[in-house]
């Protein structure tokens, strides 16, 4: 039996890893489950699966779960360091689940704790880095990608030696807007922007697919993880999200990994690897496909791209452009910017803030609270 805890159970990633779980309750056991206030959530997978604690990061809601749980059926730890109490008790594997890099404390926890961490929250990989998986390694865990690009790449990866592999090739669905001219992009509303063709996901990556904000993080998460410059990451968009993503080998032969799109072939493999199990999604026919459509990244729409990469080349460059793409997407989905203003204010914080929030792991925590509020401060001074 495989333990686990999921951080961030009653979101979008978290459901599809109960419903997962459920499927094969003779091999895993559902330990422990952090959520940010949805108690009802927690309280209904606590008891389906006997978790031993809860955590909840909204006091209040933890008071409610507290009230209508059962006696004794399970601790509830709540307050903003609950999730990342709860990733450290052991366990086989810790799902990072948690959106934005609100996610990082817990799966630095997780790490330090010796937990494997199959990690959803492409944030922390994007903020800590090569550091990150140094953290590790020194605590002798790995950090399987849950990212269906990355597990995609984690998969190719297997039909060659690592120096053998000439690049990777990192696919998008291309978004809402990927043949939208720039003029009506500028006047996106949230609402169009949160339609996204292929997958239904939160409203935080939801917004970065359609800005290709979320194809940057995946760039700087696939150059650090599988240790490649990033012009050796190319992205080419498949609108219908079925290659999820492909290695080039030296020799000329190009390994992809394909499916239907949906969450649950990589959740499931980065929790039961090395073994492969049934998810209840159906096989893919080929014939039934009939054709896969490639197309080239526009850069001039989806500046993010671009600004992913140049971030870098410059020290705490990513933590920096995830911080003020987080700030720029919350600013968006309250209206107080515009949609092509994301990737303008990303870059003008970039170079404002270049080289400011460089740091050792030890203090990613601080330099990411830094990032997001020397953002902040530039949102409200470019409001005035
Ligand atoms: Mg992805």
């Amino acid at each position: 039996m495989r333990s686990v805890t999921i951080l961030g159970a009653s979101g979008s990633i978290g459901t599809s890893a109960v419903n997962f779980l459920r499927l094969h309750r003779d091999r895993f056991v559902l330990s422990n489950i952090a959520v940010n206030g949805d108690w009802e959530a927690a309280l209904r997978i606590a008891l389906e699966f006997g978790c031993k604690a809860v955590a909840v990061t909204d006091p209040a809601a933890a008071s409610e779960l507290r009230r209508q749980a059962p006696a004794g059926a399970f601790e509830v730890i709540d307050g903003p360091q609950s999730a990342a109490a709860i990733a450290a008790a052991p366990v086989d594997v810790v799902l990072a689940a948690v959106a934005g890099s609100a996610g990082l404390p817990s799966v630095l926890a997780a790490l330090r704790a010796g937990n494997r961490v199959a990690l959803a929250n492409k944030e922390s990989m994007v903020c800590g880095g090569r550091a990150l998986l140094d953290l590790a390694a020194a605590n002798g865990v790995e950090i399987l990608p849950v990212d269906s690009e990355h597990s995609a790449i984690f998969q190719a990866m297997l039909a060659g030696k690592r120096e053998e592999v000439a690049s990777i090739v990192l696919t998008a669905s291309g978004g809402p807007f990927r043949n939208t001219p720039l003029e009506q992009m500028r006047a996106a509303t949230p609402e169009q922007a949160l339609a996204h063709p292929n997958w239904s996901m939160g409203a935080k990556i939801t917004i970065d697919s359609a800005t290709l904000a979320n194809k940057g993080l995946e760039l700087i998460e696939a150059a650090y993880l599988f240790d490649r410059d990033e012009r050796d990451v190319e992205v080419v968009i498949n609108p219908s999200s079925i290659l999820h993503s492909a290695v080039q080998f030296r020799d000329g032969s190009m390994i992809a990994q394909l499916g239907l799109p949906d969450m649950r072939p990589p959740i499931a493999l980065a929790l039961s690897w090395p073994d492969r199990l049934e998810t209840g999604v159906k096989s893919l026919s080929l014939a039934e496909l009939g054709k896969l459509e490639f197309q080239e990244v526009d850069y001039e729409r989806f500046p993010c791209l671009g600004l992913a990469r140049a971030s870098l080349r410059t020290p705490g460059g990513p933590l920096l452009f995830n911080a003020a793409n987080e700030v720029a997407v919350a600013a968006f989905l309250e209206r107080r910017i515009g949609f092509m203003e994301i990737p303008e204010f990303v870059a003008e914080c970039l170079e404002a803030g270049a080289g400011r929030f460089a740091c050792a792991l030890d203090d990613i925590l601080e330099a990411n609270q830094a990032a997001l509020a020397f953002s902040r401060s530039r949102l409200l001074a470019r409001a005035a």
